[in-house]
């Protein structure tokens, strides 16, 4: 004879449970319950201002995706608008038909302006070349690469702020893994929100920053958003040990990474942060504390 676990009820109705990853929700409540902790913290950390202009970064997976239906459906509650950026990086496993399919399908369905560009367009390279060529991780000159184009079209095309799908998850494998990095640069990544340190910066918002990956799983798949099939960088080797640690934690204590994120609310890292002098790189004009930027440092190269 099977023996059936018993039939959890959801927290806030009492109908049978379909999503238990916090607390045992039925779908109809899990969305509300997302819903109400994104938007809370949109409030505490005044992610979002009246009039604003945000350029939502969206790769096309589950975390990026969730963070713009979100900012979609409040960008009339808080009058602000919205623009979605995907970035070609030049690589098939991170943007190919599919990909574009899915972003712009989803931009066009909610009726948000949908920009793409591609690296080339800003960087006279080919990705694998540079891949091989510097000693960098590869996801490292990645990132690096789409934050200075997620900067520059941002500001270029009168957006006054970044959005991107920065979860619960993605925060703190970034804290474990820079902790002994002791230069603390990295620092303002720990919060919702990295105010700009100069002109030509553009503010950042996390809206996802307390939300957790199995969370956004569930908001897409409930919502039946459509996301690209490879959600994930798999390229990159971007499932090192902090992957499997996380798993481990997560497994003996559910709430350990909501709290983890709720003490850094609580810490204020300004002591830490280095006095930089900001200047314009002498080749492309953006920000660096050099007199070239690392990113032409690189391409040059
Ligand atoms: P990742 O560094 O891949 O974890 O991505 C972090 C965030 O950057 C995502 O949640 C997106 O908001 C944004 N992002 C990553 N890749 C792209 C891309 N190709 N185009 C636009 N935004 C991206
Ligand atoms: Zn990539």
């Amino acid at each position: 004879m099977v023996k059936f676990n018993k039939i959890k009820r959801c927290v806030s109705c009492k109908k049978d449970a379909q999503v238990d990853i916090l607390y045992p929700f039925c779908e109809d409540c899990f969305i509300k319950h997302y819903l109400r902790r994104v938007e809370k913290i949109i409030k505490k950390f005044k992610l979002v201002e009246e009039n604003d202009n945000i350029l939502v970064c969206v790769s096309g997976g589950k975390d990026s995706l969730s963070c713009a239906d979100v900012l979609n459906q409040y960008r009339n509650t808080y009058s602000f608008q919205i623009g979605i950026l995907h970035i070609d990086v030049g690589l098939y496993e991170c943007t190919n038909e599919r990909t574009l399919q899915v972003v712009e399908r989803f931009a066009q369905e909610r009726n948000i302006p949908f920009y793409l560009v591609r690296f080339t367009e800003y960087f006279n390279i080919d990705i694998e070349n540079l891949f091989k060529k510097s000693r960098r991780p590869r996801c490292s000159i990645c990132g690096m690469l789409k934050r200075y184009v997620m900067n520059r079209f941002a500001r270029e095309n009168g957006f006054n702020k970044i959005a991107t799908g920065h979860c619960a998850d993605d925060i703190i494998r970034f804290f474990f893994k820079n902790w002994t990095n002791y230069s603390f640069e990295w620092i303002d990544k720990l919060k919702p929100k990295t105010e700009r340190d100069c002109l030509k910066q553009i503010t950042r918002v996390r809206p996802l920053f307390e939300m957790l990956e199995k969370e956004n799983f569930w908001y897409t798949k409930i919502k039946n958003i459509v996301v690209a099939g490879c959600s994930q960088c798999s390229f990159f080797m971007r499932k090192d040990k902090w992957y499997d640690i996380l798993r481990i934690i997560d497994e003996k204590d559910r709430y350990f990474k909501l709290q983890f994120l709720r003490g850094l609310y609580q810490v204020d890292f300004s002591f830490k942060k280095e006095e930089r002098e900001f200047k314009e790189c002498k080749i492309c004009g953006e920000i660096t504390d050099k007199d070239i930027c690392a990113v032409c440092k690189l391409v040059k190269r």
